[in-house]
C-alpha cells in the first residue's frame, strides 16, 4: 500500500528520514516530498510548513498526486489536560479549528455551513494505535485536538479553548489535515508528542523539547505503521 507520513516542520519528520534511510526526493508545489520503498510498501514522507493552509495543501498533494491510501500525521502540541505532561502522547479523537469564527450569525464557535465542528479520526486507525501503545507500553491518551494559526501561549486563550471545544492538546495543523482527508476519503489519523503547556512558558518549553517530543511522536508512528502495512 502507499501511505503518507506527515508533519508540519522539519524536526518532525527528521527522525523518519533517518529511519527510512534510502529514498528519493520529488520537488512539487514548493514542497519536497520523499519517496521511500518500505518492504514492498511505498512510504511519503513530508512537512507542510507550519499551519493550516500549508498543512492542507501537503495533505492535499499527497492524497491527489502521491495516492497515499492513508495518511499519518506527527508532531508535537502543546497541552490542554494538566494530565498531559511533556513528551506524553495522545492520539486525536477528533480535532476542531478554534479559530474558524462566524459565531456573529448564530453558528457555534469552529462551523461553517456545509462544514462541522469537529472531525473524528478513522476509527480502526485509532484502534490499531491503541493496540500499538498497549503493546509496547506507551501511555497513548486519546481526545480531542484543537488546531488554529496561533501558537498559544496564554492562559486565558488556553482555557476558553479548553471549555469551548473540550480540547485537549493544542496545535496549528491537525484539523486541516482532518478536513482535507475526511473530504477525499482517505483514514487518517493524527499522533502528538507534547512539547509544551500552551502557557507563558510555551515558547521557552517549545524550543527546549521540539527535538525530544517530535521523535518520540514519529517513533511511535513507525510502529503503527508496521501494523498497519502488516494488515494489508
Ligand atoms: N519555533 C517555530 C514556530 C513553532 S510554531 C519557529 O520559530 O519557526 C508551533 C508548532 O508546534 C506548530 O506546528 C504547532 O502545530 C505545534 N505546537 C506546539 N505547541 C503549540 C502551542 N502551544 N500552540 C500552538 N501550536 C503548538
Amino acid at each position: 500500500m502507499t501511505v503518507g507520513l506527515l508533519g508540519a516542520m522539519v524536526e518532525e519528520i527528521e527522525p523518519l528520514l533517518e529511519y527510512f534511510k534510502n529514498y528519493e526526493v520529488i520537488k512539487y508545489a514548493d514542497n519536497e516530498f520523499y519517496l521511500a520503498d518500505y518492504n514492498g510498501h511505498k512510504i511519503v514522507i513530508a512537512y507542510s510548513k507550519i499551519g493550516k493552509v500549508h498543512a492542507a495543501l501537503t495533505a492535499a498533494t499527497m492524497i491527489e498526486k502521491f495516492k497515499i491510501e492513508a495518511l499519518l500525521f506527527s508532531g508535537v502540541a502543546g497541552a490542554i489536560d494538566e494530565n498531559l505532561h511533556i513528551g506524553d502522547l495522545i492520539v486525536a479523537s477528533a480535532l476542531c479549528q478554534h479559530d474558524l469564527d462566524i459565531t456573529a450569525f448564530g453558528h457555534p464557535y469552529g462551523y461553517v455551513p456545509e462544514g462541522k465542528v469537529c472531525y473524528e479520526s478513522d476509527d480502526s486507525l485509532r484502534e490499531l494505535a491503541q493496540r500499538v501503545a498497549k503493546e509496547n507500553n506507551v501511555d497513548l491518551k486519546e481526545g480531542i485536538i484543537a488546531t488554529g494559526d496561533q501558537f498559544i501561549a496564554d492562559e486565558k486563550k488556553k482555557e476558553w479553548i479548553k471549555k469551548a471545544f473540550n480540547a485537549s492538546a493544542i496545535e496549528m495543523e491537525g484539523a486541516s489535515v482532518a478536513v482535507v482527508a475526511h473530504s477525499l476519503k482517505v483514514p487518517f489519523l493524527v499522533i502528538r508528542s507534547i512539547s509544551d503547556a500552551a502557557g507563558m512558558d510555551a515558547g521557552f518549553d517549545f524550543d527546549e523539547f521540539l527535538k525530544t517530543s517530535a521523535k518520540v511522536s514519529a517513533l511511535f508512528l513507525t510502529d503503527i505503521l508496521d501494523k498497519l502495512i502488516a494488515k494489508s
